[in-house]
């Protein structure tokens, strides 16, 4: 290192409650560039901090001297191993960006506390930044917000929905776009954006994101039944029939209640929050949803300590498509 630079090691941060996080304590403790730098790296190295470049788990921390005329970026650390240095927004969707890590965090906290989500507008007049900016972020947020690989198992509801195609009753049918929702009975839930409800994009969507130990309950739609004979069983719910939830002799339940109050609340945040979502940005629309959902039981301040390690190793480019 330069001569100018001093290095401290890093020391192991302390648990942090972030049950007791809310818009006050954030605007009031966090808006300090300092003080949100260390609770970001507190979130995204809870033993330390690690090499984005090497995955080494020593660096130091680089702190200039009080004389120096060059000083070192605040936030700026040298790994033990590959001699690199990195500051915690690398190889993140922060990475890059101008915006202070102080607002990244309070519009991760809002995106999370939002059930109905967002739209880029209020989050423009709530933070001071450009109507562009806050796109750009809540875009990244939610993006980083997706791509849980977890396969679902027990008993998974699985159904689709239309999203959008309101307007110009000619072209509706071409502007709707299938989400597919698979749901895990009281636990975890994924979401995917398909082309048609057709048997091959279904049984895909099966394929990533259920075991094949799950008893899966779908509706009567036709499409379903090709890929779910690789599966235990597979329960018919007859909408058409107006059979919504059935009891079953061996004392389990069928039905695809919990997909369809997932798919009231998304259409809500469509047409409440966004008004209009393009069939490019959908799948991140809805992963914020399913992540929301998938955090149910956390305070809006512990689901934001989820949100924000989740956002390692998925930068978002601002010409990247959407999945
Ligand atoms: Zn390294």
């Amino acid at each position: 290192m330069k001569n100018d630079i001093g290095t401290v090691k890093t020391v192991k941060k302390d648990e942090f409650d972030a049950d007791d996080l809310n818009l006050i304590t954030l605007a009031q403790d966090y808006q300090d560039e300092d003080k949100a730098r260390e609770l970001f790296e507190k979130w995204r190295w809870p033993n330390g901090a690690v090499c984005p470049h090497c995955k080494f788990n020593e660096a130091y921390k680089i702190v200039s001297k009080p004389d120096t005329k060059n000083k070192a970026r605040k936030g700026l650390y040298c790994c033990a191993a590959c001699r690199k240095t990195f500051t915690a927004t690398v190889g993140t969707v922060f990475e890059d960006s101008r915006v202070p890590i102080s607002k990244w965090l309070m519009a991760t906290f809002i995106l999370c506390s939002s059930k109905k989500s967002i739209s880029a507008n209020q989050l423009h007049r709530m933070l001071k930044v450009t109507y562009k900016t806050a796109w750009f972020m809540a875009h990244r947020i939610r993006f980083a917000m997706g791509g849980d690989k977890t396969k679902l198992k027990g008993t998974c509801e699985v159904d689709e929905t239309f999203v959008g195609g309101r307007g110009d009753s000619k072209s509706k049918f071409v502007r709707q776009v299938p989400v597919v929702a698979l749901i895990e009975r009281g636990g975890k839930m994924h979401t995917r954006v398909v082309s048609s409800v057709s048997q091959k994009n279904l049984g895909q969507c099966l394929n990533e994101c259920v075991d094949k130990s799950a008893i899966v309950n779908t509706d009567n739609h036709d499409a379903y039944k090709p890929a779910l004979k690789e599966y235990k069983r597979h329960d018919v719910v007859n909408h058409s029939r107006k059979e919504y939830h059935r009891r079953n002799p061996d004392g389990t339940v069928s039905t695809t209640n919990s997909a369809e109050s997932f798919f009231s609340l998304l259409k809500r945040g469509v047409y409440g929050s966004w008004h209009h979502v393009s069939r490019e940005h959908l799948p991140k629309y809805a992963s914020e949803f399913g992540f929301r959902w998938n955090t149910r039981h956390l305070t809006d301040g512990a689901r934001t300590a989820v949100a924000v390690p989740m956002i390692e190793g998925k930068r978002l480019m601002y010409r990247q498509p959407a999945n």
